[in-house]
Order: structure tokens, then C-alpha cells, then sequence
């Protein structure tokens, strides 16, 4: 297995008003399919699946699922068996009509389509040992792929020439990158998680998995909540786009430059901060966000 990144890892500065610069971090580039965070958080999963002599990966995901995706593509390209257990059983017809879903049945996903209420009780042991039964032996990567190896993953998303920024700021959904990216840090430094989900109760999970407390979470740009945008958030993406290039997914990397541009312009951050955001990826769920957007008549992600 060869997991070298490719040359265009690279960093994209902007000098704003405000006297602080802000640094993006494209984690997006690092590889054409495995997008970001989700790279980092199978890369050594993989590893132990193939040091355990396991060739089938089964995990969990919603219809757009980053990690869903991501995990497909890891299994056609390092040779891995992938079955994903989909949420929703009345996606089970319609994959054609969903991008994620076909992207990740091209790269030979096997797919099982489970209600919500069943989707609820997939981490409890009897739905395993039923898994189990039903596709014998596999390697389990939990839901958006995080636990312990994940996070150790993620803590390779810094490199020693970030110990000069200030802040590092990355969008949140489970806190596995965040908690991997806290462990990287020198305590001088502040890492700003921006929470795609509605509710505070990401801080326990970030706790949990991490010792130090040079962090924060930012609540305040969830947009309603996991998925959820509005008019406003998606001009600002289609703006940004235009004036950077970059491209941002509507449901973590653009609600954390969001809310990065709206703290910087409200004075949260001291004259002459570095802050480094990392752009995490995600940027394959941008097909099927539009396809929702179109069908409620919404401004689309260009
Ligand atoms: C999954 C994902 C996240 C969230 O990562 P967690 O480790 O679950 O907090 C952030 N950004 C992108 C683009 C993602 O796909």
C-alpha cells in the first residue's frame, strides 16, 4: 500500500483587513477520490484490516456520506471488499438517482439499506453479531470512520511548520479530526472547531478523546443543522469560489469559512493572528446538495 500525497498539497494564503492572515490547508487535494479527513482517518485502519488479515470493510453512512464514499474508493483502489450499511431503506431503488451512492456502487460497493430506527441501534452487539452472520468476517469502521486509528490518522494533517500559526481552525461532525489535530498541537497554540451539527454535545465527544484543552467549539454556524443550508451560506461559498478559487462543500468546509470571515470580521481574533483552516474535503457531496437545491427551486452551488 502506498499512501504518499500528492504534490498539491498546498497552502493558499490570504492577507485580509483585519491585519490577521489566514492560511487554507487543501487536505481536499491530497487525493482525487479519498477526499481529506477521510484519508487520514482510514490510512491506518486499512493497515490493521490487512494486518489482521481481513479483506472486507463494512461501515456505516448516510445517502451522501462523505465517509461512505471515501471508504468505496480506499476498497477498489487497496483491494478491499466494501459493504455499506445505508441509512434509509427507501433509498434502496433509487441509487441511480444519487451521486454518492452510485459513485461509491461504482468502485464495487455492496449496499444494505436499513430504516432510521434500525440505523439507531447499529452500534449495539446483536446488530454485529446479525452483520456478522449475514456477511461473515470484516473489519468495522464505525460511523464517519472515527475511533482511535482514525484520530492518530488525523494527527498527521499537521506538520511541524504549523507549530506557527496561531490558531488552527477545521470544521467538526463526529470530533475525530478535531481530536487528532488537538493532539498535533503545541499548547501556545488554539485549535477552533466549527460544528456542523446543532447542539453542544460535540464537546463531550471531543473531550473524550483528547487530554489537553487548548480548544474550542464554535456553535454558533451549523445553519440549522447537520446538512442544512441557506440562501446566504451558498452565496458565500459561490462567492468565495469566484475571489479564491477554492471550492467548499455546503455541509463542513463552507460553514467553517463562514463562520471563519464572520469572527475575523468581527474582531474575535487579535491584530497580526495566523490562522491556519483545513480545508477537509467533501467536495464529492456538492452534486448531490445541488440535485436537492434544484428540486426546492434554490440558488445551486456553481
Ligand atoms: C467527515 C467530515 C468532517 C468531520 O470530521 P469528524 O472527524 O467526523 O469531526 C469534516 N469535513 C469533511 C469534509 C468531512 O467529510
Amino acid at each position: 500500500m502506498n499512501f504518499k500525497l500528492n504534490s498539491s498539497n498546498q497552502l493558499v494564503v490570504f492577507s485580509l483587513i483585519k491585519g490577521v492572515t489566514l492560511t487554507i490547508k487543501r487536505e481536499d487535494e491530497i487525493h482525487p477520490y479519498i477526499s481529506g479527513n477521510k484519508y487520514r482517518k482510514l490510512k491506518y485502519n486499512l493497515l490493521a484490516a490487512k494486518e489482521q488479515g481481513l479483506n472486507t470493510l463494512l461501515t456505516f453512512g448516510g445517502a451522501y456520506s462523505n465517509h461512505i464514499a471515501a471508504t468505496a474508493s480506499a476498497g477498489l483502489e487497496f483491494g478491499f471488499k466494501t459493504i455499506g450499511i445505508i441509512r434509509g431503506d427507501e433509498l434502496a431503488g433509487k441509487v441511480a438517482e444519487n451521486p454518492t451512492l452510485s459513485f461509491a456502487q461504482k468502485c464495487g460497493m455492496e449496499f444494505k439499506f436499513i430504516s432510521r430506527e434500525a440505523y439507531r441501534e447499529k452500534s449495539s452487539p446483536e446488530f454485529i453479531t446479525n452483520l456478522k452472520n449475514k456477511f461473515s468476517d470484516f473489519y468495522l469502521l464505525p460511523e464517519g470512520g472515527t475511533n482511535d486509528l482514525a484520530i492518530k490518522g488525523c494527527e498527521e494533517i499537521l506538520t511541524k511548520k504549523d507549530k506557527d500559526f496561531d490558531y488552527i481552525c477545521t470544521p467538526v461532525g463526529t470530533g475525530g479530526t478535531i481530536a487528532g489535530i488537538i493532539n498535533a498541537t503545541s499548547s501556545i497554540q488554539k485549535v477552533l472547531g466549527f460544528s456542523s451539527l446543532k447542539g453542544d454535545f460535540l464537546k463531550k465527544e471531543i473531550a473524550k478523546r483528547t487530554s489537553k484543552n487548548n480548544w474550542s467549539l464554535i456553535t454558533d454556524y451549523h445553519f440549522g443543522g447537520y446538512g442544512k443550508t441557506s440562501n446566504e451560506l451558498i452565496a458565500f461559498i459561490n462567492k468565495f469560489k469566484e475571489e479564491t478559487n477554492i471550492p467548499l462543500d455546503p455541509v463542513y468546509t463552507g460553514k467553517m469559512l463562514f463562520g471563519l470571515v464572520d469572527l475575523i470580521q468581527k474582531d474575535y481574533f487579535k491584530k497580526e493572528s495566523e490562522i491556519l483552516a483545513i480545508h477537509t474535503g467533501g467536495l464529492q457531496g456538492i452534486d448531490g446538495m445541488n440535485k436537492r437545491l434544484k428540486q426546492k427551486g434554490l440558488v445551486t452551488i456553481k
